[in-house]
């Protein structure tokens, strides 16, 4: 499968390209994974499509499957490899999220037990305080976007 689309100027498609060094622990034809540069643990695992996609939205379903699947694979083989407890596998999903490499990437940050981090509910700064009619709109919402 081809790795098309590229962007020249973006870091991954240049690791992708074997045009900077990475440490590769997985690859298929749409896939690759390799060690975060900055590890916030180690086993710090990112899992990129080979082709150039931004966000999920932007991602063909196909290229989204391989990517998850991907991480399903990894994500207890880091674990174990590093003899970690538990992990957190996310996306920062666009840039309003914390997304700083903008071709589409899943983080495997593995866990230990009385690590001092946090859950990914302290991702946001402050909760919303819906009431349950908001809340009910909000599903309303996403159901019919779904059906649009
Ligand atoms: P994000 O904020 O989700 O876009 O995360 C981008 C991640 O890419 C960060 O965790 C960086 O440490 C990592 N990163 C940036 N450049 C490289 C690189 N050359 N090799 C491996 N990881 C990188
Ligand atoms: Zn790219």
């Amino acid at each position: 499968m081809s790795a098309e689309p590229t962007d020249e100027d973006c870091i991954f498609c240049r690791i992708v390209a074997g045009e900077i060094p990475s440490r590769t622990v997985h690859e298929t034809d749409a896939v690759l994974a390799f060690l975060d540069a900055n590890p916030l643990a180690p086993g710090h695992t990112l899992v990129v499509p080979k082709a150039h996609h931004e966000t999920l939205a932007d991602t063909p379903e196909d290229v989204a499957s391989d990517v998850l699947t991907a991480l399903y694979e990894l994500t207890p083989t880091v674990e174990r490899a590093v003899d970690a407890d538990a992990s957190n596998v996310a996306f920062n999903n666009g840039s309003a999220a914390g997304q700083e490499v903008p071709h589409l990437h899943g983080h495997i940050v593995p866990r230990f037990e009385g690590d001092g981090g946090n859950p990914i509910h302290a991702l946001v700064g402050s909760r919303p305080d819906l009431s349950d009619e908001e809340l009910d709109d909000i599903a309303e919402g996403i159901s019919a976007e779904l059906e649009a």
